[in-house]
């Protein structure tokens, strides 16, 4: 298998880090302070992509996904209230109660789109005192230092701050991006701890008074507690690179002396009508939104399985459109395959699992392998043994593409209800050989004897297409 590692910025050959074939990976989660979006979920449908990708070559996983639900303040930097404290106070609830919701239809939002759970998911708030000894190690090694608002990370002792961003940063440039506090010795060092003010909810005993904990940290204590000090795969979004990410490795070489992560793999991100999404712009769409407007999960996962997670992704509901009626498409095409007795030769069908595999294991170019199932799909003989390497395939695809969508709402298209389909395309079949023996009238009562049922016929050079009217 060959991955894009961020930190070399090239595609190289993955091999794991332990002998057993056990890959370890951490993602890092959602901030459980509102609805995930369709951008963050393409994130977590590339995290899915690789999970698959292993198992596809015999890997078994060991993979940490946190739930942040302290510490990520309004802005990525360390200024601005806490986004779970502001959720709270405006909704008059409690973090607790803000963050049980969110986490919880995150997690049901992840199984619609039938993304795997990873085997550990952790939440920050259960692990405050990992995280307090990890910045009790940072102090001992020198590497935090306390001011009269939290502890702060030293960059300039770390000489490979940067690395991951290739950013410099020198005095100069980094103060424009991160907030100006003159206690910190350089303007993009970052809050490990925060002490907390009486109006911030959530708060514990430290040795520092009582606080919070910054944002970065938890990705590196719970990495640790979850995985130990070195693992294979990080993943994340890419806004993650010049600042949390960056963070990260620079508290893990701090504490363990080397970093703990091998690969670093990020997801690109989604646009929305080729510009950014915003709440403020009001295209931040959640699954439940995409449904009311006729979109399954399961069209939002083929959407997103036409791009490689590399590139940037426009979302558009012309795009959605086409991406329903393909996924429809394709699903009826394999209900062709399932149980007919063709034979397609053994060569074809092997010729088609190795084109299936090389393009997964080329850094995941699933837009690639969606591409041979297709062809697969496409071939003219149909046979149960294409059927069943589609299914085979769908084990990375993950679109259910041997059952119906249980999220189907939209039931005016074709190939709603694959038994509908069958015995309508049957039927269009008699009337075509009715139509070429000249027996007009049998080939006009196939199409009034539909047309009763509320099907509608039209003829194209290419054949007969249908619809429910
Ligand atoms: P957050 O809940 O804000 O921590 O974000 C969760 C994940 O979604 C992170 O991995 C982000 O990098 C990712 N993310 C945020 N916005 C987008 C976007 N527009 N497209 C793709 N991924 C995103
Ligand atoms: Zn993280």
């Amino acid at each position: 298998m060959k991955f894009y590692n961020t930190l070399t910025r090239q595609k190289a050959e993955f091999t794991p880090m332990r002998s057993d074939g056990q890959v370890r990976i951490y993602s890092c989660g959602p901030t459980v302070y509102g609805y995930a979006h369709i951008g963050n979920m393409r994130t977590y449908l590339f995290m899915d992509f690789l999970r698959r990708a292993l198992q596809w070559n015999g890997y078994t996983l060991l993979h940490a996904m946190n739930i942040t639900d302290v510490g990520h303040l309004v802005s990525d930097g360390d200024s601005g209230e806490d986004k779970m404290n502001k959720t709270a106070r405006e909704q008059k609830k409690t973090p607790w109660e803000i963050a049980e919701y969110y986490t919880s239809v995150f997690m049901r939002d992840i199984k619609r789109l039938n993304i795997q759970v990873p085997e550990i998911v952790p939440k920050a708030t259960e692990h405050i005192p990992e995280m307090i000894s990890f910045v009790e190690g940072l102090i001992e090694k020198g590497y935090g230092y306390e001011t009269s608002d939290g502890i702060y990370y030293d960059i300039k002792k770390f000489k490979d701050y940067g690395r991951l961003s290739r950013m410099n940063f020198d005095e100069n440039q980094a103060g424009a991006r991160v907030e100006v506090n003159s206690e910190k010795r350089h303007p993009a060092d970052f809050a490990l701890w925060k002490k907390a003010d009486p109006t911030h909810i959530m708060q514990w005993p430290s040795p520092w008074g009582m606080g919070y904990p910054g944002w970065h940290i938890e990705c590196s204590a719970m990495g640790l507690k979850y995985l130990g000090e070195e693992f294979d795969i990080h993943t994340g979004g890419v806004d993650h690179i010049p600042i949390h990410h960056e963070n990260e490795i620079a508290q893990t070489c701090g504490l363990l002396g080397h970093p703990a992560a091998r690969w670093w793999m990020h997801g690109e991100f989604m646009l929305v009508d080729g510009g950014k999404m915003s709440k403020s712009l009001g295209n931040t769409y959640t699954l439940d939104q995409l449904k009311e407007k006729g979109y399954s999960p399961m069209v939002f996962r083929y959407f997103c399985l036409n791009a490689h997670y590399r590139q940037k992704l426009n979302f558009t509901f012309d795009g959605m459109d086409s991406a329903k009626k393909s996924l429809r498409n394709l699903k009826s095409l394999v209900e062709k395959h399932k149980g007919a007795d063709g034979k397609v030769e053994k060569e074809t069908l092997e010729r088609l699992l190795a084109e299936f595999s090389d393009a997964v294991n080329d850094d995941l170019n699933i837009p690639k392998a969606l591409g041979v199932v297709w062809n697969a799909a496409r071939n003219e003989v149909k046979s149960n043994d294409i059927y069943e390497l589609i299914l085979k395939c769908d084990k990375i695809l993950g679109l259910g593409l041997g059952a119906p969508d249980p999220e189907e709402t939209d039931v005016t298209e074709n190939a709603v209800d694959p038994a509908l389909a069958k015995d309508v395309e049957e039927q269009i079949a008699l009337r075509a050989a009715a139509k070429k023996a000249k027996n007009y009238a049998e080939a006009d009562r196939i199409r009034n004897e539909l047309a009763a049922k509320g099907i509608i016929l039209t003829d194209t050079p290419q054949g007969t297409t249908w619809k429910k009217g």
